[in-house]
């Protein structure tokens, strides 16, 4: 087996909150580079204090993953800084659920343009990189979402499928030399459910939720993808709290 062990250049997506903010964190403070991206800067900022407290090593930007242009932007100062990326997360998702008949068409394309388009354009800029080095490694951050359908989650589930099937896709063309991980939460304690307007929904979610684990369990179970030999493709990981069904 190849040794993996050596700290990596990792780009999170999303990193201002919840998991994403999980994984940043604890990536940076086990010894790896992070670059975090998300398009609140205030919270990178403070997430950046806190983690070079701890003698970690963090460069935050600006990020919107719906403008292709300014993934580029995030791809390029990543390797501005470090010379090579070694791992893309792609974490960056919201979640605004309501029933179909509801016909909020702004909130599914939403859902559409940053858990679909985001991750395609995060591929689309990563991917030539990767090739060049013939090394990288894809972390989709999808969701139990993208094994099961439930009331109010059609359009969510719908990009969360979406996600599945283009990472698995991926992992078809690109192995060997490119590794590619899902990784599928249940429920973990972050702001995702705040966007959710619909009333009803949003009820649905509090009693569903009530029961969560922390990012930082999904932050161990990334960093396990991560620094398995070489040789060691760590394909997906569902992980839910013990008590969710
Ligand atoms: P949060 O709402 O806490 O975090 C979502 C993150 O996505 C934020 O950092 C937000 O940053 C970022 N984001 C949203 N829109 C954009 C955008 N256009 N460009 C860049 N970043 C964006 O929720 P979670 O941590 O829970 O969500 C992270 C991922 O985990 C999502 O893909 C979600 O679907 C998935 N997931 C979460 C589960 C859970 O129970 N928490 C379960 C299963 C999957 P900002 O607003 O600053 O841009």
């Amino acid at each position: 087996m190849t040794d993996n062990s050596s700290p990596k250049v990792v780009l999170v997506t999303g990193a201002s909150s919840g998991i994403g903010e999980g994984i940043a964190a604890h990536l940076a403070t086990t010894g790896h580079h992070v670059v975090a991206g998300a398009r609140r800067t205030d919270r990178l900022d403070a997430l950046s204090r806190r983690v070079r407290a701890a003698g970690g090593s963090i460069d935050t930007h600006a990020l919107d993953v719906t403008d292709r242009a300014d993934f580029a932007r995030f791809v390029a100062a990543a390797l501005d800084e470090h010379g090579r990326i070694d791992v893309l997360v792609n974490n960056a998702g919201v979640m605004p659920l309501s029933r179909l008949d509801s016909l909020l068409v702004d909130q599914w394309n939403q859902m559409l343009d940053v858990n679909v388009r985001g991750l395609l354009h995060g591929i689309a800029e990563t991917l030539p990189v990767f090739q060049r080095q013939d090394s990288g490694h894809f972390i989709t951050i999808a969701s139990i979402g993208a094994h099961q359908v439930s009331e109010t989650a059609a359009v969510y589930c719908g990009t969360k499928y979406a996600a599945w099937a283009i990472t698995e896709g991926l992992r078809l063309e690109l192995a060997p030399s490119i590794r590619v991980t899902t990784v599928s939460p249940g429920v973990v304690e972050s702001e995702l459910a705040d966007t959710i307007t619909d009333a009803t929904a949003r009820q649905a979610m509090t009693e569903y939720r009530a029961a969560s684990i922390p990012p930082a369990a999904i932050a161990s179970a990334v960093a396990y993808a991560i620094e398995q030999p070489a040789d060691v493709d760590v394909n997906e990981l569902v992980i839910r709290p013990t008590r969710q069904r």
